[in-house]
């Protein structure tokens, strides 16, 4: 029998012998860089003629990760075609067959942890330990979902009646497009794909454009764990070139999206319109952007808020979706806690990730860069940047932490979604003031109060409209299982990855009702 599911620990790299073995890791991956990649649809590793594009360190721009052939629609069309096919065949494999592929990888993946971070090390310049908590979040996903594939597949509670049989099965839908972002370019990938494929469909995985190598590794251990060919087909490429295309094929039934507000909403607007030959409505699942806020309380205790909002902001550059980009505090803590916020992160150590001591590296890419260098001109005029503000080792794409305090909460650097390292602050006079700030945007993914008042935490839990809402902690971190994640308003469609409800959006319930 199986064990019960449990979170997969992080490593604990206060010890030697794990620091060892994750820079052994490091030292494997990095004789490995720079080799070729590219599609493989129903099991065959095609050679794209066209156009091949370089995965760079983020942290090192001359460091080629991987070369990666880019597809183009006629790839897109025969990778679809191939989903097809082993729908036939795949849809037919029983959920517990189909959930111990999962077990499988999952398994593999736990042996393989290092090597699979420092890749992540490399291609998304994450930190160890951020690299550590993907692989570890990765192997809960697979582990989860195979166990909720399991529990759809028994016998579903239906009220009884005399003389008939009837049973409700969960049956999969189709062929899916699973497009996720490059912050988590192994959790939040192996998510979306094992949880598509674990309920019976078959997949075309779009990798994110600045992490596909870490996405074909990955597929190479689906491989290995014994997934048949066509059920994930690894499609590498832009997503202005064949994004569309899948998205608006007849045959694709659903779209598994994790990203932007803006590609979000194009996706479920195309999607939403019916194309020649096509039989169904599409399912859009769409996990989009945050504009997180922390509530501080003027009865709280300051260290752990400090703690929190620092944490919350900085971790992976603020590039999470979860990262807190706004910091509300009552007007009687608010310039103590700002205080306390800017020693703490200038303590943080900016560096290369390689490093096992760096706790912040550089941003994704040169647009990335480029834009959240603009908002923070943009903060110059709206505020005040009281730290950072500024560029850093040339190397990378490094932009400093950067703090801008006294912003108008209508401000464009407190609404719109910046993806970096920028924090600003806001001031309110009442927590009444403090909640009506913290709802003013038009994302609700994820916040934070710290206060030891007991009534305004009921209050928050009531009034604080985001999917995922901490306590007296930080707002980023969420654990498979324990924190099933997704948000409200512009942040989605409302689902909740690593949640017992998350399977039911790939699968369709059929009922048989047998006279007897
Ligand atoms: P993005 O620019 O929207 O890209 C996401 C994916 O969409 C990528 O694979 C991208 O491909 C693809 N894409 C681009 N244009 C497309 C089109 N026309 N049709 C179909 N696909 C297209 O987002 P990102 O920069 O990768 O990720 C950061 C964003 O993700 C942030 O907004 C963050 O808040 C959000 N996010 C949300 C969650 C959540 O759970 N709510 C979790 C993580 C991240 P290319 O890379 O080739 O352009
Ligand atoms: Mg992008």
């Amino acid at each position: 029998m199986l064990e019960p599911y449990r979170n997969e620990p992080f490593t604990d790299f206060t010890l030697e012998s794990n620091r060892q073995a994750f820079a052994a890791a490091l030292r494997q991956v990095g004789a490995e860089l720079g080799r070729e990649y590219g599609p493989v649809i129903g099991g065959e590793r095609v050679s794209a003629g066209g156009r091949r594009a370089s995965s760079i360190n983020p942290a090192d721009t001359q460091q080629v990760v991987g070369i990666v052939a880019q597809a183009d629609r006629a790839l897109a069309e025969r990778a679809i075609q191939a989903a097809a096919g082993a729908f036939e065949t795949w849809k037919r494999v029983p959920p517990s067959a189909r959930a111990r592929c999962l077990y499988k990888a999952a398994a593999l993946l736990r042996r393989r942890k290092h090597e699979f971070s420092a890749w992540m090390v490399y291609e998304a310049g994450k930190s160890w330990t951020e690299s550590d908590i993907d692989t570890a979040e990765a192997i809960d996903f697979m582990e989860f979902y195979g166990r909720e594939m399991e529990r759809l597949a028994e016998r579903q509670p239906l009220t009884r009646i005399p003389g008939e049989d009837n049973e409700l099965t969960y049956i999969p839908l189709g062929v899916g497009v699973i497009i996720p972002p490059w912050n988590f370019p192994l959790a939040i990938m192996a998510g979306m794909t094992t949880s598509a494929i674990v309920c019976g469909n078959t997949v075309v995985l779009k990798p994110a454009s600045p992490t596909p190598v870490i996405a074909a590794k990955f597929v190479a251990l689906l491989e290995e764990a014994g997934v048949p060919a066509g059920v994930v087909n690894y499609l590498p490429g832009s997503g202005s070139e064949v994004g569309d295309y899948l998205v608006d094929h007849s045959q694709t039934r659903f779209i598994s999206f994790t990203g932007s507000r803006e590609v979000g909403l194009r996706i479920n607007e195309r999607a939403a319109k019916t194309n020649p030959g096509q039989k169904w409505i599409k399912r859009v699942i769409a996990e989009m952007g945050g504009k997180d806020t922390i509530i501080v309380d003027s009865d709280c205790d300051l260290d752990l808020a400090a703690e929190a909002v620092t944490l919350s902001a900085f971790g992976f550059s603020g590039q999470k979706c979860s990262a807190c980009s706004r910091v509300v505090a009552l007007r009687e803590v608010h310039d103590a806690l700002l205080e306390k916020v800017v020693a703490r992160t200038r303590q943080l150590i900016v560096g290369q990730p390689l490093e096992p001591s760096t706790y912040m590296g550089p941003v994704i890419d040169d647009k990335a860069m480029g834009k959240i260098m603009g908002y923070i001109e943009i903060g110059r005029e709206e505020g005040t940047i009281v730290l950072g503000g500024g560029q850093g080792d040339p190397r990378g794409y490094y932009v400093e932490p950067t703090i801008i305090a006294d912003v108008a909460p209508e401000a464009r650097v407190a609404q719109e979604e910046i993806f970096g390292p920028v924090l600003v602050f806001h001031r309110a006079e009442t927590f009444d003031e403090a909640i009506a700030i913290a709802n003013r945007t038009e994302y609700g993914l994820t916040g934070a109060v710290i206060s030891r008042n007991r009534a305004h935490l009921e209050r928050a839990r009531d009034e604080f409209h985001v999917g995922n809402l901490y306590f007296n902690r930080k707002c980023t971190g969420a654990l498979v299982g324990v924190h099933p994640f997704g948000g409200f308003n512009m942040s989605g469609t409302d689902s909740k990855a690593g949640g017992r409800d998350y399977l039911l959006l790939f699968t369709q319930a059929k009922v048989v009702s047998e006279k007897l």
